[in-house]
């Protein structure tokens, strides 16, 4: 790596170090970028220096300096809008669950610190400030051949850390390297250990895995070695659901497509996930018909149970579980010419409005999990235009596009509770028919009357 690819603030930082006679190496996914020809996104660096010196050599500079894992000897510094973190350098990974030592035990070197590191491809490091490299373990030849190789014995690697082979394939998908074959083989034997890794750091690993250019090649692998049915086992258990007569993919292979779609059209993380589990319900419901066909009736509400079920063990936060929720719920929706406006108007008030476009972009990896074939791209233009026509007309999307307020029903005599909900419900429902009778003296009338039909008792 020659000295002009090395960022000139990069030069500076080392240039600290330098003055208190202390080394520093730029290492992680960074080098590893930067080998691959693609520019680095964070920065990670290692140093000789104690955390307490990090800190005082760029604090005796101003720079903002926040002690956030210290004790595990990592500072970040937040300098020209960049964050860095600067780890002193470390003998052991403190990765393991529920074993993270107390104090961490620091090493001499760069190369007893990149040992301990998961992969030969991120175990590079580069000297500041000139880049010269130091790799130990083969990682550019690596990189080059695009290999994921664990550092040394790969069936140790995984059993102090049961992520790593998640991350393995992670980096499969996301980089499109294949993993050599020692390293992928000691994958199954560590499962009991992945089994023991936190919800919430799989649910990381997953997060990315979603958002690469090709997820399914990460989810391959996982079938492959046993991590989808520890992880994900109800979407293993799509694989061999057959769905002839709508697919020639089974449930899986649809999903993974789909999955893809979203993966590399870079969608927002709900729609990955929603289309990774959208037909998750389908081998719970499936049937047989007269004519030997399966059947797949209310499979998306099933769907979404299962989805949430998922969602739920992985700690995903309860925004993102609603939001995966209610796509997979809502993604049979079948346009037709046919559809008058209210209809239109009432698919948008089931999706709602803020939602629609998350709802496209479900259709649109779906219909690609279909076939593996491009949906055309107005495919979905005749239902977006009506859409497009019913939200710039008179709005009735929801109860505050009332012309009445609860505080006018309250006025009126409505009493506060369920009573008034259904009302207002009611009156939506009037309005979403004709936006012509979105009155406040009609609505308070129609008001009125249910109210009285309430209090005599014919409504309950
Ligand atoms: P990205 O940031 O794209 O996920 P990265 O390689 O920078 O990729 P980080 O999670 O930021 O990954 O970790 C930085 C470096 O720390 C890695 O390159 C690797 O050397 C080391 N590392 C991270 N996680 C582990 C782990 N679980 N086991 C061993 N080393 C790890
Ligand atoms: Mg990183």
């Amino acid at each position: 790596m020659g000295n002009a690819n090395i960022d000139p603030l990069l030069k500076e930082i080392a240039a600290l170090f330098a003055e208190q006679g202390k080394e520093v190496y730029l290492v992680g996914g960074a080098v590893r970028d930067l080998f691959r020809g693609e520019k680095a996104q964070d920065w990670d660096l290692a140093t000789n220096a104690r955390p307490e010196e990090v800190i005082a050599l760029f604090r005796s500079r101003r720079w903002r300096v926040i002690p956030t894992g210290i004790k595990h000897g990592t500072v970040t510094v937040h300098y020209k809008g960049r964050d860095l973190e600067v780890t002193t350098f470390r003998t052991e990974s403190d990765y393991r669950d529920g074993r993270h030592p107390d104090t961490v035990a620091y090493a001499a070197t760069i190369e007893e610190d990149l040992s301990r590191r998961d992969f030969t491809m991120n175990a590079i490091a580069l000297r500041l400030p000139g880049g010269e490299p130091v790799d130990p373990f083969g990682g550019t030849a690596d990189i080059r051949i695009q290999l994921i190789r664990c550092v040394g014995n790969p069936a140790e690697r995984f059993t102090e850390d049961g992520l790593r082979p998640l991350r393995a394939v992670r980096f499969a998908a996301q980089l499109g390297f294949k993993v050599e074959k020692a390293t992928l083989d000691a994958i199954p034997p560590a499962l009991p250990v992945t089994a023991g890794v936190s919800p919430e750091r799989v649910r990381d690993e997953l997060d990315k895995i979603i958002q690469t250019p090709r997820p399914s090649a990460a989810f391959r692998l996982m079938e492959q070695t046993g991590l989808l049915r520890l992880i994900l086992p109800e979407l293993a258990d799509c694989r061999g659901v057959d769905q002839k007569g709508y697919h020639q993919f089974d449930v899986l292979d649809h999903s993974l497509l789909a999955c893809d779609y979203a993966g590399r059209e870079a969608y927002p993380p709900e729609v990955g996930l929603a289309a990774l589990f959208h037909d998750i319900g389908k081998p719970a419901v499936r049937k047989l018909n007269e004519a030997g066909i399966w059947t797949f009736h209310q499979h998306e509400g099933v769907s979404a149970k299962i989805t949430r079920k998922i969602l739920t063990r992985l700690r995903y936060s309860n925004a993102q579980i609603d939001a995966v929720c209610h796509l997979v719920a809502e993604h049979m929706f079948h346009y037709e010419e046919i559809w008058s406006d209210a209809a239109v108007r009432r698919f948008i008030i089931r999706a709602g409005e803020e939602n629609l476009e998350n709802l496209y972009r479900l259709r649109r990896a779906d219909a690609y999990g279909m076939a593996g074939i491009e949906p055309a791209p107005d495919f979905l233009l005749p239902l977006v235009s009506r859409v497009d026509k019913a939200l710039a007309g008179s709005r009735a999307f929801s109860l505050k596009d009332l012309a009445v307020s609860g505080k006018d029903l309250l006025a009126a005599g409505v009493r506060p509770g369920k009573e008034m909900g259904i009302i207002l419900k009611e009156l939506l429902e009037t309005v979403v028919d004709d936006p012509d009778s979105n009155i406040r003296e009609k609505l308070l009338e129609i008001a009125g009357n249910l109210n009285k039909r309430y209090e005599s008792g014919i409504l309950r």
